[in-house]
């Protein structure tokens, strides 16, 4: 193997230790803690533990958090009646929907209710509208996340040829229109993208969002490219977890690369953190 790690659960400590130290601030010069609300509606196994995870995060870094969890046959009016109280309510700085809502919901309609201030996950119409205008307070946690593990790493973005494979609202797209706001020359790809070994070879800054293990395979990779694997893949018999691209080959070629898991996932819950801790400094002021 060639290629450094980008080692995103150590960056995700150090930065859940600089959330502690200004939340203790928070809390000491202004009486303020920050405070997040998760909606989680219905039982998807993969959203309980997701939402668990955030809940612990948050209790660790000393920011309030609120779960509640609302029956799979819960009504769109139900729903947003939570949010709306949420909106109002001082005390809670941030607040977010667990993707995905049951298929009987109006997802989209659900997220535009979130208060655009409070909306520390950054995929309500508006928020990603502020993406495009370059105005964002904050940018979906996953493509945050990935743009904050490249520069904590000193990695250049400006100029760079960055190709993004995914087009997802939380993902992909975020993720692309962050790293333009960064100045690189940015391609999308998706399921219908003709030859796309040859679109990820011209990749300086590979990002996988796909859903699919092991699916860029070695010899996609440019010599020296960075690959950042956002996928997350349950394989059966594998015994651990695997992303998108199929890491031992990447690694031969690439200079930097993210394990599945320890890569861009615990980026991901400390962005939420972050989010809402600026959400709480942003209301002191
Ligand atoms: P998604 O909504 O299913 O989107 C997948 C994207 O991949 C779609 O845009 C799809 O294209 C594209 N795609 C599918 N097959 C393709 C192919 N053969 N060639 C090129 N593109 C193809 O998934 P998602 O929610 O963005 O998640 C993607 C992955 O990231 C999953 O493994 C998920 O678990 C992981 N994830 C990780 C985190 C984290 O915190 N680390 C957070 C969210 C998601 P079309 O648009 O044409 O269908």
């Amino acid at each position: 193997m060639t290629a450094k790690i980008l080692d995103g659960s150590a960056m995700a400590k150090e930065i859940r230790a600089e959330l502690a130290e200004k939340v203790a601030k928070l809390k000491s010069e202004r009486g303020i803690t920050p405070r997040l609300s998760v909606i989680l509606v219905g039982e998807d196994p993969a959203s309980v533990t997701y939402t668990r995870m955030k809940k612990k995060a948050c209790e660790v870094a000393g920011i309030l958090s609120d779960l509640i969890e609302l029956p799979a046959d819960s009504t769109q009016a139900q729903v947003k009646e939570i949010i709306s109280k949420l909106n109002a309510d001082p005390s809670v700085h941030g607040i977010m929907v667990q993707h995905p809502v049951p298929s009987h919901l109006d997802e989209l309609d659900i997220l535009a209710s979130v208060a655009v201030e409070k909306d520390v996950d950054g995929i309500s119409a508006l928020s990603l509208g502020r993406l495009v205008l370059g105005t964002a307070d904050y940018i979906s946690c996953t493509p945050q996340g990935i743009v904050t593990l490249l520069d904590r790493y000193n990695i250049p973005i400006k100029g760079k040829e960055a190709v993004v494979v995914g087009r997802s609202i939380i993902l992909g797209k975020p993720a692309a229109l962050a790293l333009l706001e960064r100045h690189a020359t940015v391609t999308i790809c998706h399921s219908r993208t003709v030859n796309l070994p040859d679109v990820v070879r011209r990749a300086d800054i590979l990002v996988a969002a796909i859903g699919k293990p092991e699916f860029i395979k070695g010899d996609w990779i440019k010599e020296g490219a960075v690959v950042v694997d956002a996928g997350y893949n349950r394989v059966e018999g594998k015994g651990h977890d695997v992303g998108d691209v199929d890491f031992e080959a990447a690694a031969e070629r690439a200079s930097w690369i993210t394990p599945v898991p320890g890569g861009v996932g615990p980026m991901t819950i400390a962005m939420l953190l972050s989010h809402t801790v600026k959400a709480a400094e942003k209301y002191a002021k």
